[in-house]
Parts: C-alpha cells; structure tokens; sequence
C-alpha cells in the first residue's frame, strides 16, 4: 500500500508532488477519484488507487477525460468529495463538459487537477492549462511545493464547496514529480454519508445568462478570499528595486538565482498560489513600491498577462512600470523554466554577469560528454510488436505501390513518425485524429485521390477516442484500413489497464470488451493477426489495402514486451552465425541495424558483422525472420 495513506499526523515524509495532492485528496475525504492516465499526472490516481480499498474510496481509470469528469460530477451532485486528474491534452477533452459544468456548478467539493508537460517531454503539445479556467470563470490554484500540493488539495475542497463549483488546480511537471518533505495531517474517520442524489434540484446549464451572470459574480468573492490566501506569499525588501512576480516551480527557481546573483536585497519575489482571479489588492500593493517588474512562470505568460491587464485598470494609483517577460524576450516562451533562464533574465536587466563554471570547463564537459555517451535515436524497445507491426506495414505498402501512407493519434506507437516506424506517420495529432483524417481521405475518390491510407491506433486509444471516428468512417462509407495496435495496456503512461483487458484500476476482473466484435458492430471488415509473424501480417495488410470497399480494421495483437518479459522467460536464445553474416559484402545493405534497428541488434566495426547485445535482447526471434541471409539464428529455450 503507498504511503499516502499512512496514519501519521505531524510525521514528515518525502512526498513527489503527486504523491502529496492524492495525500491531500485524502486528508479532505475524498470519496471517488477518476482519470484517464496521461504524464505528468498519472501517479494521482495510481496512488489513490493503491489504497481504494482500505480507504474506501472508488477509483477509476475512465475511458477519457471528460467520462472522468462526469464520473466524478456524479459524485459530487451525490454528496462526495471528488478528484479528477488529467495531463493539458486530456483538459481539451474534458473543456466540453467543463464549460457546461461551471455553469451547472457543484455540491461536494470536487477538484479537477491538470498536470502540464512544459518542454512537452512525454506530450505532443506544450499546452498551458490555465486560460480554461480563465475561459470557464473558475478559481485556479497552481502549488510550488510538494507541502504546499497537499495544503491546497485540502483547501480547494473546502472552496469549491463554500462557492459551489468545480475548483481547478495546475501542475506541472517539476512540481508534480520532483520530491519534498510534507507533514502529514490528519485522516478523517469514515463518516457513513450516504451517497444521495437530490431529484428535487435540477442540475444543468438553465437560465444560462443568470448564471453566466452568477459565475463573475463569484470572482469577485474569489478574489477577496484570495486576497487572505496564505498560498500568496511575498519575500524581500519593503521596496525593491525589482519585483519577480510568479507562481509554480518558478517560485524556488526565482529565490535560487536571487541567492546565486547577491540580490536578494535588491529584488522582491511576489509568489502567486492562486492565479485566477488574481489577488488584485496584494498585487496592486506591491506593483505601486516598484519600478520593474520580471515575470516568472511555465509555458505561457498567463500571470504576465492578466497582471499587466491589472496595471492598465490601476496605472494612475501605481504610476508608469518597466515589464520584463515572455513578451520582453527576458524569459523565453518554450521550454521548461530552470534557475538559469531566471539568472540570464535578472543578469539582463540588472547587467550583471553569472558564470556558474568556466567556458574551459563547460567545453570540456561537453567534450567528455560527446565522446562517452552513446548516440540513441528515439524508439521502441527491444522486442516491442510495434516494431515488427511496422515492418509489415512497410513491406504491405511498398508492395501495394500505390504511395500509400499513415496517420496516427497519440501513444508510444507515435514514434512510428521516426526511423523507428520507418517514417511512414504522416499526420497526427490528438486521440482518435489518425482515424478522423483517414476518414477524410477515404472520401476524396471522387476527386482523384487514390492512395491507400492506414489509421494507426493503441488499443487503449481506440476506447478513448478512435470508435467515433471509426463509426464516422462506416456509416459514411469510407475507404480506409485500421490498424489497432493491440499490446493489452496503455504502455505508454506506466501500463494502465483500459476496457478490453478485463481488470480495472480497483484491481477487479471484469469482463473484456471485445475489441473485434465492437468493430464488426459498426460494419468493419475485420482481421486479426500477430505481428511477430511477419509473414502473415504482411499479408493481412495487403487484403485489406487491395479492398476498395470501406473500412477494414487489421487488428494486430501482442503483448506490450515490458509487461510479457515481466512475465514469462525469454522464448528464443538468438545469436548471429558469424559464418553467414559478412555485413556489407553480402549485399543486405545491413538490414537489420539500418534499417529494422532493434536495439538489441549491434554493428560490430571490427568484426564487420551483426552481433545481438545480449544484455538488452529480450529474445523475440523476429529479426530471424527479417535477416534476408538467414545469418540470425533463434534456438527455442526449453
Ligand atoms: S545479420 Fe543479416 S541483415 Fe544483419 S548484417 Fe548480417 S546478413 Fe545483414
Ligand atoms: S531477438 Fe532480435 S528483434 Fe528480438 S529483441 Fe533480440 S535483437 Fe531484438
């Protein structure tokens, strides 16, 4: 069981910062908690998840996003405490319900957490969460501290049941995963309420302009709570120099580059822990003291923004201000916020020099560097089926010759846009895009377009996003081939279940939903096949690209190898017969690690010869197949 549950009060505990608001969700009471998995905010439910039982809360990986938050606005409207978690993309699903639900508003606190990915590390956008609060007129809480993620857990319960609507509540990636000592609080003992839903209210957007009315009202009552909010902390002389206004990780970067430039009595930092509606007094009471002002936050300039907005309605009480931001250039406007970036911004402004190590140093590290760490292309592991998918689907379409291409949503499989795939993804985008698009270019016949077109799709995707578009296709009669690339989990934010596993994030069985019958349902031609048998995928692939006729799903099932290897031994001891394999002399153009390029396979410069890295090598056996000399061998282990 994860120690978020442990019966402590006043023990200290070093707590990610996921781990510190599923603390705090439970701390509140919290009853019901839903999601669909997606990094940075994955580890919420999957801690709340491990402790469901003792604790009696339910806990659901939902099919998507906005299904999360309707899951969890049942509870509420039934009398529970409830946390939603979501990464930025999964918000723009979920807005559509969000942008109703702020209307309908709440009864039990319920909390809706967005974890953002600035630097877009594990994401296919660099989206910042913040303006759907500013858009849905709803209060905004953004933690700089692992404490500081659990108190305010705590507190937006407790606010958005005093205003009875949904409180939002922004992470990002540093807060999110980096560690830091929490004391525990109290947990509350089980109270009994039964869940109740209330029939004689009605609960839905009507009158609209009354409560649209109702909603800006209620920022100005956020505001002076805001106002008194411990969570808006200012440090530094009574009137600096300079003002560093932030929020989020930008807080304990902004005080490092003060501590490392000698300018803490120089420069004030205003931290801000509730970003919409702003604190308008305290902001306004420490703009009138300064000249500059330098903002500090991830991804967007939101706090610079909707500050200098405020400025603008206050300029004759605060007189003329210097602003340095993203829009200055002082901050840039990608990427993660670091102490550095803060230290080249302040440096910039102050003209003032910081040189942490010496030029001579850093080219000799970078030196060192280059030589030692081995080059590493992006992509699937050793062993993984999407590789092998790929391959067939590459084969498939070089016979079919027509130029045929791919279009793809979000998921591991996603690095198919790379070597990895064989460049053969062309355009994507969010969940379910690849199906939408070829959707629409299976419709362009009339038009002259005449080139094949694969949708590639993760199985867990297919429950999220992928079956409207697919129904889309049918009922429309498109002509495109599917691929759902069936490996069992959501592989790509930690091996979450989904509907067609059989077993839910309680950890309970429950009846899979049969991928293949589902497509049949809504008129699809389907197959299905293993992709480690190349030979028949490839062949699968062809009929159904050689179809003329709608939409044809290939579905191509295996195991994700991170979960099998965990599971089962290693099928095959392969090696490379050193007789056969004469590399570049016997006319394979080295196939296998230019082109197939698994990651067990090595090129061996002295020997001039394929070799298998055993120490990564999971085993598969399917570069056997791919060697066109026969030069791979795989012996079966008994
Ligand atoms: S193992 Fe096969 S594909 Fe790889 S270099 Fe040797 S002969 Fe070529
Ligand atoms: S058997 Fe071949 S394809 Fe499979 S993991 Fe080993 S090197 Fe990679």
């Amino acid at each position: 069981m994860s120690i978020i549950a442990l019966d402590a009060p006043g023990k200290e505990l070093l707590l990610m910062g996921n781990e510190a608001i599923a603390r705090g969700a439970l701390e509140a009471g919290v009853k019901v908690c839903t999601a669909y998995p997606g990094t940075p905010s994955t580890d919420i439910i999957e801690n709340l998840a491990s402790v469901a039982k003792p604790m009696g809360l339910y806990v659901e990986w939902s099919i998507n996003e906005k299904v999360a938050l309707e899951v969890a606005s049942a509870a509420s409207f039934s009398g529970l405490r409830a946390l939603c978690a979501m990464k930025q993309n999964g918000l723009n699903v979920a807005s559509d319900y969000l942008l109703s639900l702020n209307l309908i508003g709440i009864e039990a606190g319920l909390l809706l957490v967005t974890c953002d990915d600035p630097s877009a590390h594990s994401s296919s956008t660099e989206q910042d969460s913040r303006p759907f609060a500013k858009l849905a007129d709803l209060p905004l809480l953004e933690p700089s501290t692992s404490q500081e993620a659990k108190e305010m857990t705590k507190w937006a319960f407790a606010l958005s049941e005093e205003m009875g609507i949904v409180c939002l509540m922004r992470g990002v990636t540093r807060t999110s995963h980096a560690r830091g000592n929490v004391t525990l609080g109290p947990l509350p003992s089980p109270d009994g309420r039964k869940a109740w839903f209330d029939k004689t209210r009605q609960r839905n957007t009507h009158p609209v302009y009354q409560k649209h009315d109702q909603l800006h009202r209620n920022l100005i009552r956020l505001e002076e709570i805001f106002a008194a909010s411990p969570f808006n902390q200012y440090i530094g002389p009574e009137r600096p120099k300079a003002l560093i206004i932030t929020c989020g990780s930008g807080w304990l970067y902004s005080q490092e580059a003060l501590e490392l430039l000698g300018l803490e009595d120089a420069v004030g930092v205003l931290k801000i822990g509730t970003t919409w509606p702003l604190p308008t007094t305290m902001i306004i009471e420490k703009l009138e003291k300064t000249p500059k002002v330098l903002f500090v936050e991830e991804v967007d300039s939101f706090l610079e923004g909707n500050v200098k907005e405020l400025a603008a309605d206050f300029s004759g009480q605060i007189g003329p201000k210097t602003f340095f931001g993203k829009r200055s250039q002082h901050i840039p406007f990608f990427g993660e916020m670091n102490a550095d970036r803060v230290i080249d911004a302040l440096g910039k402004i102050f003209q003032v020099r910081y040189q942490a190590r010496s030029p001579r140093y850093e080219a000799q590290a970078a030196e060192v560097a280059e030589k030692m760490l081995p080059s590493r292309a992006l992509g699937f592991c050793p062993g993984c089926p999407h590789r092998a998918s790929y391959w067939s689907i590459k084969n498939a379409l070089q016979l079919d010759n027509r130029q045929g291409f791919a279009t793809y949503d979000i998921g591991c499989y996603a690095l198919g846009r790379g070597p990895a795939g064989y460049y053969l993804l062309k355009t994507g985008g969010a969940m379910g895009t690849g199906t939408g698009l070829a959707s629409g270019f299976g419709k362009l016949a009339s038009f002259g377009f005449d080139q094949p077109v694969v949708a590639m799709c993760g199985d867990s995707t297919f429950f999220h996003a992928a079956m409207p578009p697919l129904v889309n296709a049918c009922y429309n009669k498109s002509n495109l081939v599917m691929v759902i690339l069936d490996n069992s989990t959501t592989a790509m934010t930690g091996f979450q279940p989904h509907p067609g596993v059989g077993r839910n994030a309680m950890g309970e069985e429950v009846a899979p939903v049969d991928i293949e019958a589902v497509c049949r349902s809504f008129g699809a031609k389907v197959s299905v096949t293993d992709p480690f048998d190349l030979e028949g995928t490839k062949q699968k692939m062809l009929q159904a690209l050689e179809d003329p006729v709608g939409a044809k799903v290939v579905i191509m099932r295996r195991q994700c190898q991170m979960l099998k290897g965990k599971e089962e031994k290693l099928p095959y001891q392969v090696r490379v017969n050193p007789e056969i394999c004469i590399g570049d002399d016997c006319g394979c153009d080295r196939l296998c690690t230019r082109v197939f390029k698994c990651p067990g396979l090595m090129w061996d410069k002295k020997l001039a010869q394929a070799r298998i890295d055993e120490v990564i090598c999971v085993g598969c056996g399917v570069c056997a197949d791919i060697c066109p000399e026969k030069a791979i061998i795989k012996e079966e282990i008994r």
